[in-house]
């Protein structure tokens, strides 16, 4: 919708034209479908082709891997994807962000020529595969190792909540070496992988959820990223880049509940007169209204920013604020359609569920807190 104040000054032509085109995609191949998707619980994989052909994968690759578009551009791509559902956007984030990123940050020119093509194509998914079980907001303390052994690598040990597992070509694997933590390349269909769907989600049920167990898994010694520092720091790199597309992401789920809930009001009579004319509501429409247009404003601003000193740290503070918003705007949208807001048909009720696992995935908002007040104060938080 129109804002008042006029955001689109800050856009470039070109990142106008890509968020025209993808939101009129978006709103004629995305939304019809999605409803069901959700509620039987399936990502709908039809689509897959159809991405690669609007360039969705490797949006923000240098060429020849991707499209070399702005930061900007990436955004208000994730920002129209989860407009419509998060589990689109989650599927995107995680084949640009969690898939290729790493192959062409990371990897060596051979791995990039063999995925990046296949990747882009869309003829190849991969996944991400950092949570374990007992390790979610700790990734450091991880149990999966990849032990140095005749010259292979052998990967034993379980991850958890991988989206796109289940259909997923190859999986990149974080895994602990005798020297600290690196990344794999790890075809999907390798003897000794075993990938399971999570299912009985209650939200993102439009994406696909996985666990992975690895035993006694060999990889060639070349299946590991080779430009993998030693640690997390090449894993929470990734993480960056997919957490700011979904400061962007959340507050398209949150526009998409308050126009849904602005129109509702118009057209809901109670008392004689619609809604919208009763002053607790107007309220609530003013109230989202100002924290959606401070949210938009403060992503373009980390899009500018990218290659400023601690965007890591821009980043989780935008995210923090972005579910925060998201999840505060689903909330009131819902109240506004009373009963109604509550069926799938009106969409708020699948944002608001969706929105928990923005919530928490990529960093949760007690660990954006902590990384943010870190900064702020210079001290550990006890
Ligand atoms: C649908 C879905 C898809 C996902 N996709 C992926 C994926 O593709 N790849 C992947 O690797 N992971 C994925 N995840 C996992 C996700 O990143 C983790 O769930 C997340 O990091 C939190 O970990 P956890 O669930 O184990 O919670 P925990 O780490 O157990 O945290 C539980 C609670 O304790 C709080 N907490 C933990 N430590 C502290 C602390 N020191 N101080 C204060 N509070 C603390 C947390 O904030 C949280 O509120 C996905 C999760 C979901 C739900």
């Amino acid at each position: 919708m129109d804002l008042l104040i006029n955001l689109e000054e800050c856009y470039s032509n070109e990142d106008r034209m890509i968020q025209a085109t993808v939101a009129d995609f978006a709103n004629k191949e995305l939304s019809t479908g999605i409803s069901d998707a959700f509620e039987k619980g399936y990502f709908p994989t039809k689509i897959i082709p159809e991405f690669a052909n609007l360039g969705l994968f490797g949006i923000s690759l240098p060429k020849p891997y991707g499209l070399e578009l702005s930061k900007l551009a990436y955004g208000l791509i994730c920002y129209e994807l989860e407009k419509i559902d998060s589990a689109y956007r989650s599927f995107i984030s995680v084949q640009n962000s969690l898939v290729m990123y790493p192959i062409h940050e990371f990897g060596n020119e051979k791995q990039r020529s063999i995925y990046l093509p296949k990747t882009s194509s869309g003829e190849w998914i991969g996944c991400f595969a950092l949570t374990e079980p007992d390790h979610g907001s700790d990734p450091d303390n991880m149990e999966t190792v990849a032990e140095k052994i005749s010259g292979k690598w052998v990967i034993n040990g379980s991850k958890a909540w991988i989206t796109n597992a289940p259909i997923a070509d190859f999986i990149i694997c974080w895994a602990k070496t005798s020297i600290g933590i690196r990344g794999f390349l790890v075809n999907s269909a390798t003897r000794g992988v075993i990938i399971n769907e999570m299912k009985h989600k209650m939200s993102l049920r439009a994406s696909v959820t996985g666990e992975i167990v690895f035993e006694n898994v060999e990889l060639a010694e070349d299946c590991i990223l080779p430009g993998t520092e030693v640690g997390l720091v090449a894993a929470l790199k990734c993480l960056t880049q997919a957490r700011f597309g979904i400061c962007f992401g959340a507050i398209g789920a949150a526009m998409d509940c308050f126009e849904t809930a602005l129109d509702y009001s118009k057209n809901r009579r109670q008392f004689d007169k619609p809604i919208s004319s009763c002053q607790l509501i107007q309220a609530d429409l003013v109230e989202m209204y100002q924290e959606l247009t401070k949210s938009q404003l403060m992503n373009i601003q980390l899009a500018k920013n990218s290659n400023t000193k601690n965007w890591h740290i821009q980043v989780s503070l935008a995210k923090r604020n972005a579910c925060r918003v998201a999840l505060n705007v689903a909330r009131s949208s819902r109240n506004i359609l009373g009963a109604n807001g509550i069926m799938l048909e009106y969409k708020i009720i699948r944002h608001l569920l969706n929105l928990e696992t923005v919530f928490t995935y990529e960093g949760t908002d007690n660990i954006h807190t902590l990384i943010v007040g870190k900064y702020l104060t210079g001290d550990n938080a006890i």
